[in-house]
C-alpha cells in the first residue's frame, strides 16, 4: 500500500506520521525545506522573536532602552530551521519518503514534473499562500526582510495585525494599524476587543478604524478618507489564498471540501490543514492525523469544536468555546500572582450555562495556558461544583479560573 502526503507543514507531517503505521509514505513539498508556513514562516520564526519582547515587557523599569530588529529576525530563522531540521529527522526515522517538488493530482496518480506516482490514497495538505499585495510585504515575510526605518503600516487589524503591530511598536517602530471595521479583533470578545483598543491607544500605535487602504505604493499608503500615510514598511496581514490550483478537486467556496473524515469528493483523496479552510497549526494537526488514519483504512473522526485561539501579544489574548450568553469576569488586579509578578492588566471572563462553563475569553499573562485548561474543562464537561473543589495552585494565574466559578456558584461574592 502508497499513501502519498502533499504538502510538509503541520498537516502534511502528522498525516504521514500517522499514516506510515500501516503504509508505505511518500511526502511531496515544493519548498526546499521542510515544515511548512508554521515552520518556515509562521508560528515559530514569529514566537521566537516575540519571545525576548515578550520577557522585556515584564521587566519595567529594567528593561533595557533598545532593541535590535536584525538579532530578533535572526532568532526566528535560527528557530525555524532547528524546527524543520526536526521535521526532516521525523520524517526520515519513520522511513518516509521525501521527494521535492510541486505535485499536481489527476487520473489515479500525483505527477511531480515528469515523474508520476501512483497511489492508493492521497493526503492534500497545500495549506495556503501569501497575497501578494503591490508595495506591501505579508507578515511571513517579516523574519526575511531588510527593514530600515521607523515607520509601518500594519494593514488588518485581527489577529496577526495585532501581534505585529505589538511585536513593532516593541521594537521601536511608529505603528498605525488600518482596519476597515470600526473595532480591533471584529467579532472577538467585545471586551477583549476593547481592551486591546486601549492598550494600543496608551503604547502610541495608531488607529485607522472603519477605514481600508485603497492604494499601497512608493512607501505611501492611502486610505478611502482620502488620508494619505507614509511608511518604510507595509505590511499586510490577512487575505490568504488555499492552495488549491493543479489538483482539480471539489471545492467548498474557495476551501477544498471535506467531509468529517477529511474526505473529499475525489476517490481515496482526503484533504487536511488550511487549505480546508481552517487557521490554526493545532487545527491542521489533528486534522492531518485525521486524514492519515483514514488515508490507511482506520476510521476517524474530526472534532473541532473545542479550539484555543491564540494571539501572543502582551498582555496575550486567549479565547476557547462559546462566547455567548452568561458570563463572569474575573480581574488580574488583585490576583496575587499577578500581583507579584507586576502582570495586573487583563481579565479572565468565563461563559456558563447550568452546571457548566461553555466558553472562556482571556486577556492577560497566560492566557494561553487557562484557555487550555478551560477547554478541558468544557471538553470533558467537568462541573463548575467540581472545579471549584479542585486544588489550583496557588499563587498562580489558573486559581483566576477557580475565582470565577467561585463567583458564579456564589461561594466568593
Ligand atoms: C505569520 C504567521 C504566524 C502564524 N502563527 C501561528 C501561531 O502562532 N499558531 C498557530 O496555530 N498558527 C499560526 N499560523 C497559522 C499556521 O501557520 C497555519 O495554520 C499552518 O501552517 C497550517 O498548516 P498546513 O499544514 O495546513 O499548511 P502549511 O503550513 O501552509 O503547509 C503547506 C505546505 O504545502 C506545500 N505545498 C503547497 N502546494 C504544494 C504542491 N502542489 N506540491 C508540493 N508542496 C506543496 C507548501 O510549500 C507548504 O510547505 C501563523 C501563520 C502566519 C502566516
Amino acid at each position: 500500500m502508497r499513501a502519498i502526503v502533499i504538502g510538509s507543514g503541520p498537516a502534511g507531517l502528522y498525516a504521514s506520521l500517522t499514516a506510515s503505521r500501516h503504509s508505505k509514505v511518500t511526502l511531496i513539498e515544493e519548498n526546499e525545506k521542510l515544515g511548512g508556513i508554521c515552520v518556515l514562516y509562521g508560528c515559530i520564526p514569529s514566537k521566537a522573536m516575540f519571545h525576548p519582547v515578550n520577557l522585556m515587557g515584564s521587566l519595567g523599569k529594567f528593561r533595557p532602552k533598545e532593541v535590535d530588529l536584525t538579532e530578533l529576525q535572526e532568532i526566528g530563522r535560527e528557530a525555524a530551521n532547528r524546527v524543520s531540521k526536526g521535521v526532516e529527522y521525523l520524517l526520515e526515522s519513520h522511513g518516509i519518503e521525501v521527494i521535492s517538488g510541486v505535485a499536481k493530482l489527476g487520473n489515479g496518480e500525483v505527477r511531480v514534473g515528469t515523474q508520476s506516482y501512483p497511489y492508493d490514497s492521497v493526503v492534500v495538505a497545500t495549506g495556503t499562500s501569501k497575497p501578494k499585495v503591490q508595495g506591501t510585504v505579508a507578515s511571513d515575510e517579516l523574519p526575511y526582510i531588510e527593514f530600515k526605518g521607523k515607520r509601518v503600516i500594519v494593514i488588518g487589524g485581527g489577529a496577526g495585525g495585532i501581534e505585529f503591530a505589538w511585536f513593532l511598536s516593541q521594537v521601536g517602530a511608529e505603528v498605525h494599524v488600518v482596519e476597515s471595521s470600526n473595532s480591533l479583533l471584529q467579532g472577538n470578545d467585545l471586551d477583549i476587543s476593547n481592551a486591546v483598543k486601549s492598550n494600543f491607544i496608551r503604547k502610541g500605535i495608531k488607529l485607522h478604524l472603519g477605514l481600508k487602504a485603497v492604494k499601497t505604493e512608493g512607501g505611501k499608503v492611502e486610505l478611502s478618507d482620502g488620508s494619505i500615510l507614509e511608511s518604510d514598511l507595509t505590511l499586510f496581514t490577512f487575505g490568504r489564498r488555499p492552495n488549491v490550483d493543479g489538483l482539480g478537486l471539489e471545492l467548498n467556496g474557495k476551501y477544498l471540501r471535506v467531509d468529517s473524515r477529511m474526505k473529499t469528493s475525489s476517490e481515496a483523496v482526503y484533504g487536511a490543514g488550511d487549505v480546508t479552510g481552517t487557521f490554526t497549526a493545532h487545527e491542521a494537526i489533528h486534522q492531518g492525523i485525521v486524514a492519515g488514519a483514514n488515508a490507511v483504512g482506520e476510521k476517524w473522526e474530526y472534532n473541532g469544536s473545542i479550539v484555543p485561539k491564540i494571539i501572543y501579544s502582551k498582555p496575550e489574548i486567549a479565547t476557547i468555546g462559546k462566547l455567548e450568553g452568561k458570563s463572569v469576569k474575573v480581574s488580574y488586579s488583585s490576583l496575587p500572582r499577578a500581583v507579584a509578578d507586576r502582570e495586573t492588566e487583563g481579565f479572565l471572563k468565563i461563559y456558563y450555562e447550568g452546571e457548566n462553563i461553555v466558553g472562556g475569553a482571556i486577556y492577560g499573562e497566560r492566557a494561553e495556558e487557562i484557555a487550555t485548561i478551560i477547554g478541558l474543562v468544557i471538553q470533558w464537561k467537568i462541573r463548575m461544583e467540581d472545579l471549584f473543589r479542585y486544588h489550583f495552585p496557588h499563587p498562580s494565574y489558573m486559581e483566576l479560573i477557580w475565582e470565577a466559578v467561585g463567583r458564579v456558584l456564589g461561594y466568593l461574592n
